[in-house]
């Protein structure tokens, strides 16, 4: 396993520094692998276990080494979407080049009602919220009368740029389907670190299928809200990352791969 540089940037809170592993079971806080701009630079080499991310979180999302598919981290298991929308779990060893990760204990909880589409539950979910400038993690359970989502295929050496992946992009519509979303919203200032906003993966109630979301309409569903107010970022020391251009602005790009 490669060499991991662990820094800790520090939100809020006190006593909380050092590479104890107490700090893998602290609450309300996002732990990070890499960084978004690294992604859409088409740095996809694995640079951590899953396994490691499972001491670090029970929720979450992330993709596999080779942008193998849709990482989504739900209930401490760890599944992987693949191009053909089938979700399967998969072992501690398989690796990680961007996820992020948090023990999911909620503070609230706010019905959805049927209709709800991802712009409604923003709205909804920004009035739940107590401030934007902090991380929130989320749980959308219930019955959805539709969900889009997309995954992408496993990517062989020299790595195109995620804007250029996406193209071959995979999309699912499942209709009238039992299931949950899960994902963050990260304040503005993340910007180039992690997705700004919110984003989020979707796993089918049988978990066999799922992917990044792209749109749904609920029919009825519980919103769960975590507020996060500490930030662990992980950063590889591997020569890929060492090299990386990540001083150009990649905000059109991210737009371009999220939607
Ligand atoms: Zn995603």
């Amino acid at each position: 396993m490669k060499k991991l540089l662990i820094t800790l940037l520090l939100l809020s809170g006190a006593g909380f520094f050092g590479s104890h592993p107490a700090i893998c079971a602290e609450r309300d806080t996002l732990v990070q692998v890499a960084t978004i701009d690294a992604l859409l630079g088409g740095l996809y080499d694995g640079v951590a276990t899953v396994g490691s991310l499972k001491s670090r979180g029970d929720l979450g999302i992330g993709t596999f080494d080779a942008l193998d598919g849709e990482m989504v981290v739900l209930d401490g298991r760890i599944y992987r979407v693949g191009a053909d929308g089938r979700a399967i779990t998969v072992p501690d060893g398989e690796t990680t080049p961007f996820a992020a990760v948090t023990f999911f204990h909620p503070d609230r909880e706010v019905p959805i009602s049927a209709g709800t589409d991802l712009q409604s539950l923003i709205a909804l979910a920004d009035a739940a919220e107590p401030s934007p400038n902090l991380f929130y993690a989320f749980r959308l359970e219930g019955h959805f009368k539709a969900v889009r989502t997309r995954s992408v295929p496993r990517q062989r050496k020299p790595y195109r740029p995620l804007v250029e992946v996406v193209k071959d992009q995979s999309v699912f519509d499942f209709q009238d389907v039992e299931g949950v979303l899960v994902g963050f919203y990260c304040p503005p200032f993340i910007k180039g670190i992690n997705v700004p906003g919110y984003h989020l993966h979707f796993l089918t109630a049988d978990r066999k299928a799922g992917g990044h979301v792209l749109a749904f309409t609920v029919d009825r569903a519980v919103l769960k809200i975590d507020t996060l107010n500490r930030f662990i970022l992980q950063l590889p020391e591997s020569e890929g990352f060492a090299k990386v251009d990540l001083q150009r602005d990649r905000k059109s790009e991210l737009e371009r791969v999220e939607k």
